[in-house]
């Protein structure tokens, strides 16, 4: 698969439907409808990437920055009609691997950056706070505790991600839950160092995690993150785990359902925007709608691009720190809050930090501030809450 990826990588014959979502009438690539140049999008990557291979082009900053614009958010691998979809983003992520090897200088500065942050000091978000400082007031994790909340760096450091964190463990704990979180020993998952192409920073830190999982006898992994809760449900297999991981959602949606957790009646008009790491690359699409369909009052509506056709965030891939698609209206976090908005919803529900980041500042930046609200299900599960 990557490993042969010089191989193939010439198959795609440039026909475009990768670019689309499955109606062919929006464009559905974010990197593309930011930068409108086929270059930007999955064929123009293949063919770029081909061209390097052939010796026909020399990477450059400039180059390197249009492999890396990929958000690896999977639209490409669920509307390419070829046999080699599933590879796409697989591919795009081999030839970043072959340019952390061979091209390092190239790498564009923001992607150096984010990885090394993570080397030094554990996080992409250069925080020197210390990691278990959100959790004040939640239990840590103790042998024979049924579950493991791993809340990742979005969790553990930025603002609105760690009022998620929050939410979460306090549901958790309202609903008597037994579980606790690592606090400042909680590292890295490394999903996104992996799509970065820097395979072996990521072998590191998910065997980090998974022996410190090990010796403390943990079985169940909640990720309040869909990047974490793929790398480690995923990946870490291969490397040796063998704990159960579950999605925050996929809980709140069983405690719900049992009873240990009643809302009342809460009039709001919500959409819910899928996440590429819980939608597209694990097919969990109606848990997180039947948690807010629990909710009586609250009305869901659909925006126009829903589950495996949803618009990325733009956050994937270390975007959320790195931002490489900001800068303009068609920014995907951008273009998909006015979506949120104009499908008459008050409230944009996400389940996932990375989109939290993402259409938070986008909502600032479109000037919607009075009008729509990013919010967590786990925030949205707390307020509408019997106590
Ligand atoms: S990746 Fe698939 S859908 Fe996209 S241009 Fe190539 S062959 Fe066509
Ligand atoms: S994974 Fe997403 S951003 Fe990357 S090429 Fe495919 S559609 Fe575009």
């Amino acid at each position: 698969m990557a490993e042969d990826y010089t191989k193939q990588i010439h198959r795609c014959f440039n026909c475009g439907y990768c670019k689309f979502d499955s109606t062919y009438s929006e464009f559905n690539c974010p990197s593309y409808v930011r930068f409108r140049f086929d270059t930007y999008s999955t064929s123009g990557r293949l063919w770029l990437i081909n061209a390097w291979l052939r010796g026909e082009v020399q990477w450059d900053e400039h180059l390197g920055e249009i492999l890396y614009t990929c958000v690896t958010c999977r639209n490409c691998a669920e509307q390419c009609i070829m046999r080699f979809s599933n590879d796409l983003v697989d591919w795009i992520i081999a030839a970043r691997r072959d340019m952390m090897e061979k091209e390092q200088g190239k790498i564009p500065q923001r992607v150096g950056s984010f990885l090394e942050e993570i080397y030094r000091i554990g996080n992409p978000l250069k925080a020197r706070m210390p990691r278990g400082e959100w959790a004040d007031g939640v239990p840590g994790y103790s042998k024979g505790a049924e579950y493991l909340l791993y809340v990742g760096c979005l969790g553990s450091f930025d603002g609105k991600a760690r009022e998620m964190a929050k939410s979460i463990a306090t549901l958790l704990g309202l609903a008597g839950v037994s579980f606790g979180v690592l606090g400042d020993d909680e590292g890295c998952c490394g999903n996104e160092v992996r799509t970065l192409g820097e395979q072996t920073l990521f072998e590191l830190l998910a065997n980090n995690n998974i022996q410190q999982f090990r010796e403390l006898g943990v079985r169940k992994v909640i990720a309040i993150s869909p990047h974490s809760y793929h790398a480690m449900k995923n990946l870490y297999p291969a490397l040796g785990a063998d704990f159960e991981v579950l999605h925050y959602t996929q809980l709140l949606e069983q405690l719900v359902r049992d009873g240990q957790l009643k809302t009342r009646d809460t009039q709001a008009k919500v959409a819910y925007h899928d996440p590429c790491y819980l939608g597209r690359y694990n097919g969990i699409y109606d848990t997180p709608r039947q948690v807010l369909r629990g909710v009586p009052g609250l009305e869901l509506v659909e925006m126009p691009r829903e589950r495996q056709d949803a618009f990325c965030c733009g956050g994937g891939s270390g975007n959320f720190a790195m931002d490489l698609l900001e800068g303009s209206r068609d920014s995907p976090n951008r273009v998909r809050v006015r979506e949120a908005y104009e499908s008459g919803a008050a409230v944009l529900a996400v389940a996932c930090p990375s989109c939290l980041t993402m259409l938070t500042s986008a909502v600032e930046s479109e000037g919607l501030d009075d009008k729509l609200v990013v919010s967590d299900i786990g925030q949205i599960l707390k307020q509408a809450l019997v106590t």
